[in-house]
């Protein structure tokens, strides 16, 4: 066995926990518990306007409930955001980040018109409009006011990196069984948005500051969010982080094979809770110990 692993289960209060949150916080606490490590909660409350305290308690409640009990104080992503500008500030004097003015309305009508858009795993990638503005109209949009977003140089970080394949670890597994020594695609999501127009700042770079800033070594997650490892290995390598090992898990269906989402009620933790599943028989079910 290895060391002690410093886990953390990252929740967004947006919403109730349901199975597939129990599996993935089961996995991280039964990790950090087993090699004698540390299992941390952090709250990923970016996005304000989509959270709340209520849903916070109730994430508290569940937890305890479950028998996971964390081992440090809750860290809240809304109040670390100076951390976050300081890495995306890293980028931008490097060279690597743009502004970009589009609406997402401006780039589906693009995508559509396109012969050959760029395709992602989960759909059209942005075609890189705003990458080809030049610097006097990007100054003047700028000067204007315009709202943006700030996006990675795709081609010109992955130009940056250091010679060699970028990997990670996956001790779990991804969509399509992938496992072991994965060879990272960095490219795979494109132009990532780095810093939100609303927001400032993205969940890809804040997870991976905040993954770095408290030590973690083991990512529990479910494997919906295994592409975005490939682009977090990306920005570790141009940020200078260590690099976590990742657990990607299946994600839990409900009854019509769909992944649960926040309309399956009945698999809410509450919800079980209060039709008297108890947490031993949630483990058993997920089969963590
Ligand atoms: N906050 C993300 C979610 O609730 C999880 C992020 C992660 O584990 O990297 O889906």
């Amino acid at each position: 066995m290895g060391g002690p692993e410093t886990t953390r289960f990252a929740p967004s209060p947006t919403g109730p926990l349901h199975l597939g949150h129990a599996y993935a916080a089961l996995l991280a606490h039964q990790a950090a518990r087993e090699t004698g490590g540390r299992f941390l909660l952090r709250i990923e409350d970016l996005d304000r306007g989509r959270c709340s305290t209520l849903c916070e308690d109730r994430i508290f409640e569940d937890l305890n409930w479950l028998g996971t009990h964390w081992d440090a104080p809750v860290c809240r992503q809304s109040k670390r955001l100076p951390l976050y500008r300081t890495a995306l500030d890293c980028l931008t004097d490097r060279g690597l980040v743009y502004p970009c003015f589009c609406t997402r309305g401006a780039i589906a009508r693009e995508i559509k018109g396109l012969a050959g858009a760029p395709q992602g795993p989960d759909g059209p990638l942005y075609p890189g409009t705003c990458r080809y503005l030049s610097h006097h109209e990007r100054e003047a949009r700028l000067a204007e006011g315009a709202a943006h977003a700030l996006r990675l140089d795709i081609g010109l970080a992955v130009a940056q990196l250091p010679v060699g394949e970028l990997c990670f670890e996956e001790t779990g597994q991804g969509p399509a069984g992938e496992t072991g020594r994965i060879a990272a695609q960095p490219a795979l999501l494109g132009d990532l948005v780095l810093g939100r127009k609303d927001l400032g700042v993205s969940y890809h770079l804040a997870v991976v500051v905040d993954d770095a800033d408290q030590g973690v070594s083991l990512v529990t997650r479910g494997n919906d969010l295994f592409s975005a490892a490939h682009v977090q290995r990306l920005l570790q390598a141009l940020l200078g982080l260590p690099v976590p090992r990742y657990r990607h898990h299946p994600l839990i269906r409900n009854a019509a094979g769909q992944r649960l989402a926040k309309r399956d009620q009945a698999q809410a933790l509450a919800a079980l809770r209060e039709s008297g599943v108890t947490p031993a028989e949630i483990r058993r079910q997920l089969g963590v110990g």
